[in-house]
């Protein structure tokens, strides 16, 4: 096949533009990007070899290898993983599929910032791309495991790549950074062609990767002789001495005593190629009838399409340390979607295929274990970290709602984590619970109303009567949250009631001279309301007399049985 010129997407140039442009003074991160990739690359091929042993051909020493060139200023990074075929390469490097970089891209139109923008590209892992950063030709040699065709691709980061066939012996990915002139040298301000800088680097940031980070070091020493002394008077010899720069101990193992809290925050980053520090973690060990390790994160922001069909839900599965596989969904339950994290465990066996593991009893108690952990982490939260907790609640709280409606089982779990707006003034989100412990006892219902916001739903008719007698209303803006409140249908023993449905059974509330009252003018005026009726006959069910108005004239409220006048407009809207 000969040699192709293809054009970047559109999208991918502009990413290169901003990468090749950018004035982004945290270049470094690039490292960690192309090492994270070729231990992903190594991580599928151990998996993929368990079932297939002729892909390793051979060699089943997993190592990532770094080679600094000083006269050519270049900067190898090297794998013996999976590797890529040519297809894959088109695939993979010439178009933006992947999340991070999307979300980036997102980001970008969403805030309009410059293209220069510093700080956003260090938030997202931008992959690949980082490498131009750094880099005035990116040059990738692969050859796919199992396979015989290697494949060459090129670009300077100028909108098209070159891409052919070559050789290749070793499986795995070269990636050749030729460094761009600020960035080797001794007068540069960060020389990547230093093996000092570099080590310092890896242990910065990818210390805990689970394959070896090699690097040649040239190291001057005086020769020795046979007893291993060092021979007086003789000229020093140079030696090149292979040293593995990161300590590869996953940090999960370590004592969290002794995990610093930035630890916890690279290692989020780089395990899950998130751009922002998680917003809690939740380390623990267990022991008894299953024994597992799990570190899992709550991010700090949902992404962009947690709620889209594209969204993939799951925790990484280990055992023993030796990675299984990446999002396991059956974890957790589906409300929890946003959880980040891994497990750790020696019961999950290698050895069986990832169908079977999923539906395995061992997952499902140790789900349902991490379940509890993580209920139990935000219901302290709640109670000793309010502000923090609504914070949580802001980004995620939908998630919840949802699991209520959608999962039944789930709501009896979820009920006291709900927060919800109120009239109440000076507050601005309830549980139920409070809600409860503010009402007079002669209330015998939790009132909500549902509206795009606080001011229209203080415009309801209905509001009126509601405010006078000072009963707290809910507020529902989000139409999940009518829905969970429908499918919670009440609280400890009192029924949730929408104030535009029916009576609002304030009877016990309000004094017997009002409903009295009520019943003498509806009485002294069944004349008017019957012809009322006629005239509307077929679109109403019913004409009465209300005592809920005060300066309305007449107002529209749903049966007392019927679905709520905001939910008729959901479905109405759902059946166009
Ligand atoms: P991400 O790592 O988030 O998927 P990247 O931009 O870092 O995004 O990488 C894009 C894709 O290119 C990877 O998903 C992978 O398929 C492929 N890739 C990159 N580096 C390697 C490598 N060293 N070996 C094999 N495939 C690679
Ligand atoms: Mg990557």
């Amino acid at each position: 096949m000969a040699k192709e010129m293809r054009e970047f997407q559109a999208e991918t140039k502009q990413l290169l533009d901003l990468m090749v442009h950018s004035i982004y003074t945290n270049r470094e991160i690039f490292l960690r990007e192309l090492i994270s990739n070729a231990s992903d690359a190594i991580d599928k091929l151990r998996f993929e070899s368990l079932t297939n042993r002729e892909l390793l051909e051979g060699k089943e020493d997993f190592e990532i290898f770094l080679v600094p060139d000083k006269d050519s200023h270049t900067l190898t990074i090297s794998d013996n993983g999976i590797g890529m075929t040519y297809d894959e390469v088109i695939e993979n490097v010439g178009t933006i599929a992947k999340s991070g970089t999307k979300a980036f891209l997102e980001k970008l139109k969403e805030e309009k910032e410059s293209t220069t923008d510093k700080d956003l590209i260090g938030q997202f892992g931008v992959g690949f791309y980082s490498a131009f950063m750094v880099a005035e030709k990116v040059t990738l040699i692969t050859r796919k495991a199992g396979e015989t065709k290697a494949v060459k691709w090129e670009s300077t980061g100028d909108g098209s790549y070159s891409i052919e066939e070559t050789e290749k012996e070793t499986r795995g990915t070269s990636i050749i950074l030729t460094l761009g002139e600020e960035f080797y040298g001794d007068k540069a301000e960060e020389d990547f062609t230093n093996e000092y800088a570099l080590e310092a680097l890896v242990k910065k940031y990818s210390d805990y990767v689970r394959f070896p980070i090699k690097m040649n070091f040239e190291v001057e020493e005086t020769p020795k002789d046979d007893e291993g002394k060092e021979i007086e008077g003789a000229e020093k010899v140079k030696r090149i001495e292979v040293r593995t720069l990161n300590s590869m101990r996953p940090l999960w193992t370590k004592n969290k005593s002794e995990i610093k809290p930035e630890e916890y925050t690279e290692f989020y980053k780089n395990l899950f190629h998130e751009w922002e520090d998680p917003f809690e973690v939740i380390h623990s060990k267990a022991e008894g009838t299953v024994e597992y390790t799990t570190m899992l994160f709550l991010p700090k922001r949902a992404p962009y399409n947690l709620y889209h069909t594209d969204y993939e839900p799951g925790i990484q599965l280990y055992s023993r340390h030796v990675f299984i596989m990446d999002k396991c969904k059956e974890l957790l339950p589906d409300y929890l979607r946003f959880v980040r994290g891994l497990v750790d465990s020696p019961d999950f066996s290698l050895n069986i295929s990832r169908e079977l593991l999923q539906q395995s009893r061992e997952l499902k108690l140790i789900g349902k274990n991490l379940e509890k952990n993580v209920l139990k982490t935000l219901e302290k939260m709640l109670k000793n970290e309010r502000e923090r907790y609504e914070t949580f609640w802001n980004e995620f709280g939908k998630s919840f709602k949802i699991g209520v409606y959608t999962a039944p089982q789930d709501s009896s779990k979820l009920k006291d984590l709900l927060l919800f707006a109120t009239s109440k003034e000076g507050t601005a989100l309830t549980t139920l619970k409070e809600y409860i412990e503010r009402m007079p006892e002669s209330q015998n219902l939790i009132y909500y109303a549902t509206g795009k916001d606080a001011a229209t739903i203080e415009r309801l008719p209905q509001m009126e009567l509601l405010k006078e007698k000072g009963i707290e209303v809910l507020y529902l803006y989000d139409n999940v949250d009518e829905f969970a409140i429908e499918a919670l249908r009440e609280y400890g023993d009192k029924k949730f009631h929408s104030v535009s449905r029916g009576d609002l059974n304030l009877d016990d509330v309000e004094s017997q001279e009002v409903k009295k009252e009520t019943e003498t003018i509806a009485k002294d005026n069944e004349d008017l309301i019957k012809a009322v009726k006629e005239n509307l006959e077929g679109k109403i069910a019913d004409v009465k007399i209300s005592n809920r108005l005060k300066s309305s004239a007449v107002c529209l409220v749903s049966g007392d049985n019927g679905i709520s006048l905001s939910m008729e407009q959901v479905f109405a809207e759902a059946n166009n």
